[in-house]
């Protein structure tokens, strides 16, 4: 008889999107003239950069000729990509860093959902609340995150560092030691980022405490402002205690593609339950080795065209595209009395509900009064009630009038 993993069944039954789903569908046939804009979701809608759609057609070609074509390739990625990842992404910042630090990987999601395969069940576990729900997920289905309290919608062995208007959505240092904690900046759901000050603090927390930080950055090219860090490797020690994600994404329109990369340092260890230190570099690699076949060939010369002159021209244009759509939301909610967080470095608004109306009431109204959708706050943790995400990720027109709907509205 084989046994399931009984912790996934500790997971709640419906996923966010789908109960979102559910609700916009029940709109749609009750009112099927009405036309509805979709500002939930964090999908692009813009094409592939031409660069990157011209690499990957020459990449199909090589695979065409038995001189060029590649099989399987190192699980790691192609040294070309990380070459290309660490020219760009880390040398002009002063990180430095070897190839075999950077693992290409197929998106974030994959590697921050299974980075808990190389970490013991019963460590400690932090996260910022509100949150991307991969974090809590993967250590639900893996026994780390205890039980779930009904009551408060939190996990028994989780830390929650509410992140609100009331703390400026910066996360209280924690007053006792917690083995991993996962950080993401800029955030999702909130937009908000942490200064390098701020940023500097968890890093000497975690060197201090022997924490590892699991470092979210997926969103690092929307940053605009100078003082908020692309890496967390930009602050001092960072090396000996944080683990990076980032995605291709968002960036450069790769969330059909699908590339990313994670950076394990060489001189991160975690200890055994003996007090041995085992460096994370080494078993990360020996996980992808054995869970992973790499990312294909044509995928990564498509993210590697990324970081020549056009490719990185074509991502800008697509980055200030959807900033611009930022801005005009933020103006024109501003301007309509709302609250509004986030948009300025991260292509998500985070808004507060009006007169302490709940998430999903919001998200009801606005959907039949306004024809808008977003996503309610609290699906992202108990301390997004009270608020409501938009995405700039949408066509400039669109944009324009579901403002136009949601000013009208209110
Ligand atoms: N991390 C964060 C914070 C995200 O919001 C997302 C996607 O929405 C991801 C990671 C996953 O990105 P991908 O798997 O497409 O690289």
């Amino acid at each position: 008889m084989a046994l399931v993993n009984e912790n996934f069944l500790k997971l709640p039954g419906s996923y966010l999107f789908s109960d979102i789903a559910k609700k916009v569908n029940t709109f749609k046939i009750t009112h099927p003239k009405q036309e509805i804009i979709r500002l939930g979701i964090g999908d692009v809608t813009r094409p592939l950069p031409q660069a990157c759609v011209e690499a990957m057609h020459k990449a199909v070609d090589d695979m065409a000729i038995a001189e060029r074509f590649h099989g399987y390739g190192p699980e790691q990625g192609y040294d070309f990509l990380i070459e290309a990842v660490i020219k760009n992404d880390y040398a002009p910042r002063g990180i430095q860093l070897s190839n075999s630090e950077v693992f290409i990987n197929d998106g974030a999601k994959s590697d921050t959902g299974n980075i808990g395969d190389i970490l013991r069940h019963d460590n400690s576990v932090g996260v910022t609340d509100p949150i991307y729900p991969v974090y809590i997920d993967s250590n639900v289905m893996s026994g780390r995150a205890g039980v779930l309290e009904e009551l408060t919608g939190k996990w028994s062995n989780v830390t929650y560092m509410p992140c609100t208007s009331e703390n400026n959505f910066v996360p209280q240092i924690p007053d006792k030691r917690i083995d991993i904690i996962y950080l993401c900046y800029p955030n999702n759901p909130t937009g908000t980022t942490l200064t390098k000050a701020e940023l500097k603090k968890w890093v000497d927390y975690a060197l201090a405490n022997d924490t590892l930080i699991l470092y979210d950055a997926a969103y690092e090219a929307f940053i605009q402002e100078s003082d908020v860090p692309h890496s967390i490797y930009e602050i001092k020690g960072a090396k000996k205690c944080a683990i990076e994600f980032k995605s291709f994404s968002k960036t450069a329109g790769f969330t059909g593609v699908r590339c990313g990369y994670t950076v394990v340092p060489k001189e991160l260890t975690a200890s055994t339950l003996a007090g041995e230190r085992i460096a994370l570099n080494k078993l990360w690699n020996r996980r992808q080795c054995t869970k992973f076949n790499g990312t294909s060939y044509i995928t990564q010369r498509g993210a590697e065209a990324i970081y020549t002159p056009e490719g990185k021209k074509q991502v800008k244009e697509n980055i200030d595209y959807y900033m611009a759509n930022a801005k005009i939301m933020k103006d024109t909610l501003e301007s309509s009395g709302l609250t509004v967080y986030g948009g300025v470095n991260a292509p998500y608004l985070w808004i507060k509900t009006p007169n302490g109306v709940s998430s999903w009431k919001f998200f009801d109204q606005m959907l039949y009064e306004a024809n808008v959708v977003g996503t309610p706050g609290v699906g992202f943790g108990p301390s997004g009630e009270g608020y409501i995400r938009l995405t700039a990720f949408n066509d400039h027109d669109k944009c324009l009038e579901a403002m136009r709907r949601i000013k009208n509205w209110l």
